[in-house]
């Protein structure tokens, strides 16, 4: 039988989501992208203050990242928030691709409903920790530029996670779910190369090109791709390759992408990649240089912490209450994908309900354990620091995918904010459950550092740098 002290999560958010669907309202309404976050931080950060939360920014971090705590002693725990929107993605809330303002950014990632989702969780767990007299103190980060994949990588460096236990998030999506899949690790570099200028016709012996360095280099990760992992990836852009063919470039370079399952791997994939560049530089009696642009963390499930929240998300949350309007907008929705799209979305190994189709509002038990999702998330730093876990929640119907115009108009829609909702009192009856009995906290503890295999977080670009040969 649930106590009463956490009953109240639910009557709590029942009674008052409202101003919090407002402010993700907002948000969606004025769409920034990562590190412009400055409207939206400060609403949050507001609203945070209002609600008793004491708002902190250390010394040196970004503008639009923040700290809300409320509570005292221990467990200390975190959640994880994100605000920022994806460039060219405005869409009105409607059933056909329609910008808001063309060109303009959208929340094609449902971020304005991610944060104030964690917003209304935080608010809630904090309500239910005083009624039941517990100790624990609740934070939640504000979190920017997910979309760049660097905001938390540069919040650990200035502290921000220090002290904190274990830390909870999710994210908008198709179906509701807590997740024990691994999230890519990646970096992002640019690699340049210098040689000399010449006359492409009349001295091209005088001349030494980084085109033809950018790409060797190219060709050689071409052939790297035959002795890596199945998982790894490399991805890459020539963003300078020359002004005209009759000059012979003096300046050129690549943008690379490297993915890798884990962090150690990826430091290993990306220290031969960069013997590549220097195997391209030297064949062609260039220069070159690189610069690690950021990257981040592949995530690390948490048996025992995504086993709470799924405990929470399937016996206490609810459900998300989706009416027949919400149903007959999913559809149109829907109707706009192809087919294929929607059909292999619902193909999972665990049963989908057939009422569940077009908008699912059953939770399903976490299936993907032992799965690698080749994309990343910045969220996978916070997950090497201390035992995380994410939960996927339905707030777009089923085939729709993140950074589409779909995803961007139901964000801002009723079927959003209710799946938000459903979210929010997961997480806060996690929380609760965390403060009551901080024995899980230990034991999610042990599992992290079991799977950190002791050794120590350090930010992405010194693990790279270390890695070098
Ligand atoms: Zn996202």
């Amino acid at each position: 039988m649930t106590e009463d002290a956490k009953k109240l999560i639910i009557e709590w958010i029942d009674a008052n989501h409202q101003p919090f669907d407002e402010l993700a309202l907002k948000i969606w309404q004025r769409p920034e992208i990562a590190f412009e976050e400055m409207e939206a931080s400060r609403l949050q950060m507001e609203f945070m203050e209002k609600q008793g939360f004491k708002v902190s920014r250390p010394e040196g971090s970004s503008p639009t990242a923040f700290m809300a705590e409320w509570g005292s002693g221990g467990p200390v725990i975190g959640l994880l928030g994100e605000y920022d929107a994806l460039a060219g993605m405005s869409q009105v809330v409607g059933a056909e691709k329609k910008p808001v303002a063309e060109g303009a950014p959208g929340h094609g990632c449902g971020h304005n409903l991610l944060g104030v989702g964690a917003m209304l969780a935080a608010c809630a767990a904090k309500e239910a920790l005083a009624k039941g007299g517990l100790n624990g103190t609740i934070r939640y980060y504000g979190c920017p530029a997910e979309e760049q994949l660097v905001g938390k990588s540069i919040m650990a460096a200035c502290g921000y996670f220090e002290g904190t236990d274990v830390s909870i998030t999710w994210h908008p999506n198709d179906f509701t779910y807590v997740t024990d899949a691994t999230m890519t690790a990646m970096v992002s570099a640019k690699f340049r190369f210098k040689g000399r200028t010449a006359h492409a016709g009349a001295s091209p012996e005088a001349g030494r090109s980084a085109l033809d360095a950018v790409e060797l280099m190219n060709v050689g990760a071409n052939y790297l791709r035959e002795h890596m992992v199945d998982q790894d990836r490399l991805h890459y852009v020539i963003t300078n390759g020359g002004l005209a063919p009759n000059i012979v470039p003096a300046e050129a370079e690549v943008w690379y992408y490297v993915r890798s399952p884990h962090d150690a791997e990826l430091a290993s994939l990306f220290s031969r990649l960069v013997n590549v560049a220097r195997g391209a530089a030297l064949m062609t009696e260039t220069e070159m240089e690189y610069n690690l642009i950021g990257g981040c963390y592949n995530t690390l499930p948490n048996k025992v912490l995504g086993n709470l929240l799924e405990k929470n998300l399937m016996d206490f949350a609810g459900s998300p209450g989706f009416d027949a309007d919400d149903l007959a907008f999913a559809k149109k929705i829907q109707d706009s994908l192809p087919q294929a799209q929607v059909t292999a979305s619902r193909a999972k190994p665990v049963p989908v309900a057939e009422s569940d189709y077009v908008l699912a509002s059953t939770p399903l038990p976490s299936w993907d354990s032992g799965r690698y999702v080749m994309g990343s998330t910045d969220v996978g730093d916070v997950a090497n620091i201390m035992p995380t876990s994410m939960c996927w929640g339905a707030t777009w119907p089923v085939g729709v995918p993140h950074h589409s115009w779909q995803a961007v108009a139901c964000a801002g829609s009723p079927i959003g904010l209710k799946g938000t909702v459903q979210m929010a009192k997961a997480m806060a009856g996690s929380i609760y459950d965390l403060a009551k009995d901080p024995t899980i906290v230990v034991e999610a503890k042990k599992e992290f550092v079991k799977r950190r295999n002791g050794r120590e977080y350090q930010p992405i670009d010194k693990l790279m740098a270390a890695s070098l040969k």
